[in-house]
């Protein structure tokens, strides 16, 4: 056994099944402590919101967590201030006001609330259907400030506005590089769209839990190959199912 990168979404893919979520804990707790494993969460949710779940579920303290789909690092526990270094990254070409001012031009982009509005994201709630009709238009109002940004829109009802260098999946080669970790020693999990950064910005190992959403059971199943394992079971199970297939536990 060699230490690995772990990094996992929250919401419905470790988060699900209290008993699993125990004994995936015990294990990946046990390999921190042995080999030197790294835990990495990396979440849709702003500080506040995880450190609201941190009462509801039994989670371990993370080596790093990245927060507000991929555009906050903390490391260590250390939650006063986001990590510096990726916060620079991504104000090059940001404009969050003229991103909010557009994006009110709109009237079925619902904000989300307060807490979710973070420095480099902008959140808004829209149902699906409307969504196929505004994004595209959204999208090219956008471009035409040249403002470096993505939309990604995740769970059928969530749009995050972003940096362009902002997801989770950037956030993880930040940490590849400052911890020295390959990609075929990363494993990264996840159960919808916002997931979808994790498994392609590189040659990361994946492991998509049995609940997953349809947009990323789509995503994988248009992009198969045979370092990604969809897993039978579901949430923290699905992961334990993974690891065993992946060959890290
Ligand atoms: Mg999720």
């Amino acid at each position: 056994m060699k230490p690995f990168l772990f990094v996992t979404d929250l919401d419905h893919t470790l988060v699900g099944d209290k008993k699993a979520l125990e004994q995936l804990n015990q294990e990946l707790e046990n390999h921190r402590k042995v080999y030197g494993s790294k835990i990495v969460y990396a979440t849709g949710r702003s500080l506040t919101l995880y450190q609201e779940l941190t009462t509801e579920q039994s989670l371990l303290n993370p080596d790093a967590l990245i927060t507000a789909v991929g555009t906050e690092i903390y490391f260590d526990s250390n939650y006063e201030t986001p990590d510096l270094e990726w916060s620079s990254k991504l104000s090059v070409g940001w404009n969050r006001d003229l991103v909010v001012e557009i994006a009110a031009k709109f009237e079925d982009l619902v904000p989300q609330q307060d807490s979710e509005q973070r420095p480099f994201k902008v959140s808004y709630l829209i149902p699906e259907e409307a969504a196929k009709q505004i994004l595209p238009q959204l999208n090219n109002l956008l471009e035409n400030e040249n403002i470096k940004f993505k939309l990604i829109y995740s769970g059928s009802e969530d749009l995050d506005i972003l940096p362009l260098d902002a997801d989770k999946g950037l956030a993880v080669k930040f940490l590849q590089n400052r911890w020295k970790y390959y990609s075929q020693e990363t494993v990264v999990c996840g159960d919808s769209g916002n997931d979808i950064a994790l498994f392609s910005v590189g040659e990361e190992r994946g492991i998509i839990v049995g609940n997953a959403r349809s947009e990323l059971r789509e995503w994988y199943e248009a992009n198969k190959t045979d370092y990604r394992y969809f897993a039978t079971s579901f949430y923290a199970d699905g992961i334990l199912e993974g690891l065993r297939f992946l060959n890290f536990l």
